[in-house]
Parts: structure tokens; C-alpha cells; sequence
């Protein structure tokens, strides 16, 4: 394969904004008339410093690791993507290690620069700035989970699955830092985004938690509901009416400006619950609110950089449909837009701008729900 020449040579990018949002599915749908893959999502660590009780990918979480592809074999692939807009590149905590950070993701925000694609890294921003400072200067997104109102919060949550004891005073020690961090690099320009999960421990606490964020410096909080995925499988189940209130409560109490971003939501306009219909409603007119639709196989597929396998996405109980070794990733895009669970999932209501439910959503909520007999009410 070629060697990619890095020499920028595309014009400058709008800025990200709740009217510029190139991870969201629709807009690619909507240009291209089917979808399209935009973006690529590369896991480039399973090492972690934190176990935290929600984590998606909890149960790949090593303490060595085996080597990684070739880069030069991940950028040849990224460059066949014809209609490539966004890379994210994820964990385990990826900059775990120094040698990853300088090997592998200060070159691929580099190719992501040079190309004038957008990029996110998703971390725990708990380590030494020198790993961040690294990154800043080629990153547009720094994407961090915050679920918390204290260090002793962070403790519970973020050790819960650790398998030893870690003191509180340890843990408030990366709370802390994670919090300087943050600040530090929003005082650099990246746009830091932080995802707050609503599940049993924070829907009543998030406004709280939404304080908190903006204190931080942040320019962005996404709020997701918390589905049970492999690792988190265990943990309580909130109903939809407890996570509609809990975003109401959000809505009533945000600080309007920052940019609210909701994702995965269990709530769609062709639904018979007027009450879900009329908080899409409000979600739709509020200013600096946004709802994304489902990355995960409409605009988005997963590579694992150990080992070249591609997925739907990182946390998904689907497995592998392809390999990089042998496979272009836009053929691998279409190959599984022809799986059965993809087409279970592909309806379209541009009228709503929505194009469908989450995998894991449909699961959970609407198992027996033909999506393809419904269409948006818009009242
Ligand atoms: S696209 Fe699918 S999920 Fe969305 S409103 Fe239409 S039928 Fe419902």
C-alpha cells in the first residue's frame, strides 16, 4: 500500500455547532440519499486506568496488551473512504500508553487535519496533561464521561469494577486532575464534550451533574440514556417515563449556553405516548439543543486496530463482519447495511428528521415493534 502524503489540502472546515454536526447520521442521509460512511471509529487501547461500572467495553479491559496493526495499514484504508467527514478514536482509555499516543493518535489527528475531517478522541482525561497537550494541537473533540456531583461520586462509579481496593484519596486525586484537564485544553480551543449517562444513579441528580459541566469550561454536554451493554449488563433498567423526566428536568434548569446534545434516545416521533412526541417537540425548538441520530452502522463502523476485525461499533454484541486485511471499509459498510439487524432498524422519516433506532434500543424497548409500519406523527 502507498505511503498517504500528509500536506494539507482541503479548505477550512466550518466550525462544529448544533447546526454543524458531521457525526450525525441524517446529514450524509439526506445529501446521499442512502447512507453513507462518514466516519470511522478506531479502538486503539484496551488498557484502562479506571473500571468504571457502566463501562460499554468493561469486559475487553486488559492490563498488557498485544501490538497493533501497521498505521500506515489503517491510513491506507482511511483513505480509500470516498466520503470520510469524522475519525474518533477510542478504548479502553487510549492514551493509556505514551508510545500509543505518539505512534498512532497525534499521526491519525494529523492525517484527520491534513484531509480537513473532523476528529474526537473519547477519554477519562484523568492522566498527566503532557498526554492531552500532545493531542490538542490536531484535536477537534475531547469526549469525556462525566456522571458526577463529587470526588466521592467519581469514586464509587469509576472503581466499582476495579477487583482491589482503591482509597478515596487516590481517586479524588484524578478527579481533580481530570478537572484541570478539562479546563486546560477548552482554554486551548478543543471543544470539550461531556456525556452524561442518565441511569439509575443520576436521573435525579443531572442537573447537578449539567452544573458541574459548565463550570468545567465545557462547550458541550451530551446526555445519553444508559442501555445495558455487555459489561453494564447487570445494572438497574430505568423506565422511558424516568428518563423523560429526567430530561425535562435538564431542559428546565440548563444552562442555555452551552450546546446540548442528546443521543440513543427511546423516543421517536412515530410513537403512540403523546407525552414522548411532545418532549421531541421541545427538544426540536429549543436553542443550542440538538438530538443526533444513531452513528452506530448508518455513518460509523468500528476498526480494532489489534487486529484489523470490523464491527458495528466498539460495545455491540454483533460480531466481526470483515477485516481490514482483506477488506475496504466501504464495501464492508455495505455489507452490512444488507445484515438483517441493520435492515431491522433502517426506516426513514425525513419529515422528523430521523432515520431509526438504536440496535440496543429496539431491544430493550421495542422488540416486537416493526419500525417499518410506522411513520412520524408531526403535529
Ligand atoms: S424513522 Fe423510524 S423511528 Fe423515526 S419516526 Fe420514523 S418510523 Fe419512527
Amino acid at each position: 500500500m502507498n505511503m498517504i502524503d500528509l500536506q494539507p489540502s482541503y479548505s477550512p472546515l466550518s466550525a462544529l455547532s448544533p447546526t454543524n454536526d458531521p457525526w450525525d447520521p441524517i446529514r450524509s442521509l439526506q445529501r446521499h440519499g442512502r447512507h453513507r460512511l462518514t466516519s470511522v471509529e478506531m479502538t486503539v487501547s484496551n488498557l484502562c486506568n479506571m473500571r468504571c461500572e457502566h463501562c460499554a467495553v468493561g469486559d475487553t479491559l486488559v492490563i498488557s496488551e498485544p501490538s497493533k496493526l501497521p498505521l500506515k495499514e489503517m491510513l491506507s484504508r482511511l483513505e480509500e473512504v470516498e466520503h470520510l467527514e469524522t475519525i474518533s478514536i477510542t478504548g479502553g482509555e487510549p492514551s493509556f500508553s505514551d508510545r500509543t499516543v505518539r505512534d498512532y493518535m497525534v499521526p491519525l489527528l494529523q492525517y484527520a487535519r491534513s484531509r480537513g475531517i473532523r476528529s474526537q478522541i473519547n477519554s477519562n482525561v484523568t492522566l498527566p496533561y503532557s498526554r492531552y497537550e500532545q493531542l490538542a494541537p490536531y484535536l477537534d473533540v475531547m469526549h469525556i464521561s462525566f456522571n458526577y456531583t463529587s470526588a466521592e461520586d467519581f469514586h464509587q462509579i469509576g472503581f466499582a469494577k476495579a477487583g482491589h481496593h482503591v482509597s478515596l484519596e487516590a481517586a479524588a486525586k484524578l478527579y481533580e486532575r481530570m478537572i484541570d484537564n478539562t479546563r486546560r485544553l477548552s482554554e486551548t480551543g478543543v471543544l470539550v464534550s461531556a456525556e452524561s449517562m442518565i441511569n439509575f444513579r443520576t436521573y435525579n441528580k443531572i442537573d447537578e451533574i449539567h452544573k458541574l459541566i459548565v463550570e468545567m469550561g465545557c462547550k458541550r454536554h451530551e446526555v445519553h440514556p444508559m442501555y445495558p451493554s455487555a459489561f453494564a449488563k447487570d445494572l438497574p433498567v430505568l423506565s422511558r417515563g424516568q428518563m423523560l423526566r429526567a430530561i425535562e428536568q435538564l431542559l428546565d434548569t440548563r444552562d442555555k449556553s452551552i450546546w446540548m446534545l442528546f443521543g440513543t434516545l427511546p423516543f421517536y416521533q412515530c410513537s403512540d405516548n403523546a407525552n414522548e412526541r411532545k418532549l421531541l417537540r421541545r427538544l426540536a425548538n429549543e436553542p443550542n439543543v440538538t438530538v443526533r441520530n444513531d452513528p452506530d452502522g448508518r455513518n460509523r463502523l468500528n476498526v480494532n486496530l489489534f487486529t484489523g476485525d470490523v464491527f458495528v461499533t466498539d460495545f455491540s454484541d454483533v460480531p466481526a463482519f470483515g477485516n481490514i486485511g482483506s477488506s475496504k471499509l466501504d464495501d464492508l459498510f455495505d455489507k452490512w447495511l444488507d445484515h438483517s439487524l441493520a435492515r431491522s432498524v433502517d426506516c426513514h422519516c425525513p419529515a422528523a428528521a430521523c432515520c431509526g433506532p438504536n440496535l440496543l434500543v429496539k431491544d430493550m424497548y421495542y422488540k416486537h415493534i416493526d419500525f417499518h409500519e410506522r411513520s412520524a406523527v408531526m403535529e
